[in-house]
């Protein structure tokens, strides 16, 4: 049986909107709208959506590395949005993030040596000897010699420098690693690698995932379940053989109707989504999909529908589930 490692309850993060000479609130970009979810020890959970659709913010919301507006969030049982500055440091040990940008979060004034250890040097974790060796040993797992430790982020390639934004997470022995868009900024041909190396450190080291990312492809090759966000809403969440194969959500068939099928033999629906995107600061009413759905029907004009289990694991957010 499968336990859950965090558990997120009800996530809202609203930022303000201001406006005028004297910067008053005036309207709240509603980025992350009630979002539950739990994630399994060991498991990768994907979060995939278009861009705005608040996959990034519910990741960092859930970090604290911005403030939620409510809701809760378990980790091994504790609370991480209502915890103290001191009890915040010893979670982040456990609760890491790896970044889209790999260059935008090392120091270039910085050894990589250094860059990797400031963690440890932070939470004053062991001596020296022990700091050094602990990075040098975490360089070769995720590929790298640590014969470059005191070489500077410049003289790294991008797919080098995501590894290195892995081995400075990893350094300090988290059980959670959320990854955002970790191998969007790398060109195709290393992402597979870097893929193929989370993939390979999570069972080593039996590590747990939330996998940010709009690429549905990339989330269907290292997920576990998938959770499809529409405008600060979980619209489908189920198993990764499930999702794409046999959506319960209109919005998941059309987005999987856009990524390449790997079977020649197999087809997939085309299907264009009309419209662009609303604005998450006056999302439509009742059902948010409603102005792009091409199944949409008057009742989901007004009644929103919740997000619900249909089937075992399976769960959607549509009024007529049953007939996408
Ligand atoms: Fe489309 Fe209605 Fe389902 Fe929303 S509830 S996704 S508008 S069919």
């Amino acid at each position: 049986m499968s336990h859950a490692l965090l558990e997120v309850k009800n996530l809202v993060k609203h930022f303000p909107i201001r406006t005028g000479l004297l910067r008053r609130v005036t309207g709240q970009v509603r980025a992350v709208d009630d979002v539950s979810f739990t994630i399994n020890k060991g498991e990768t959970l994907g979060l995939v959506g278009e861009s705005g659709c608040g996959k990034t913010t519910v990741g960092r919301t859930l970090l604290r590395l911005i403030p939620a507006t409510s809701g809760s969030v378990s980790f091994e049982g504790q609370e991480v949005l209502t915890a103290s500055r001191g009890e915040i440091k010893q979670l982040r040990r456990k609760m890491q993030i790896v970044f889209q940008d790999p260059f935008a979060s090392l120091d270039p004034r910085r050894t990589i040596g250094e860059s990797v250890a400031e963690g440890l040097v932070i939470h004053n974790v062991g001596t020296r000897q022990e700091q050094q060796d602990k990075v040098a040993a975490m360089m070769e797992r995720v590929g790298l010699s640590a014969s470059l430790l005191e070489r500077f982020p410049h003289e790294f390639s991008g797919g080098q420098r995501q590894r290195i934004g892995i081995a400075r997470a990893l350094v300090m022995d988290p059980s959670l690693l959320v990854l955002d868009e970790p191998v969007s900024a790398l060109d195709v041909s290393i992402q597979a690698q870097v893929l193929n190396l989370l993939k390979k450190l999570q069972d080593e080291l039996g590590l747990t995932y939330l996998f940010v990312a709009h690429n549905l492809g990339v989330v269907e090759y290292v997920s576990t379940r998938i959770g499809v966000m529409y405008l600060g809403k979980i619209v489908e969440l189920a198993p990764r053989s499930d999702v794409f194969r046999r959506p319960l959500h209109p919005y998941t068939k059309a987005l999987s109707a856009a990524v390449p099928v790997p079977r020649p033999t197999a087809t997939r629906e085309r299907i264009v989504l009309q419209g662009d995107v609303p604005s998450p600061a006056n999302p439509p009413q009742g059902c948010r999909f409603h102005t792009r759905c091409w199944m949409a029907k008057d009742i989901c004009r007004v009644q929103e529908p919740r997000l619900e289990e249909k089937s075992p694991g399976r769960w959607s957010a549509c009024h007529f589930w049953n007939q996408v």
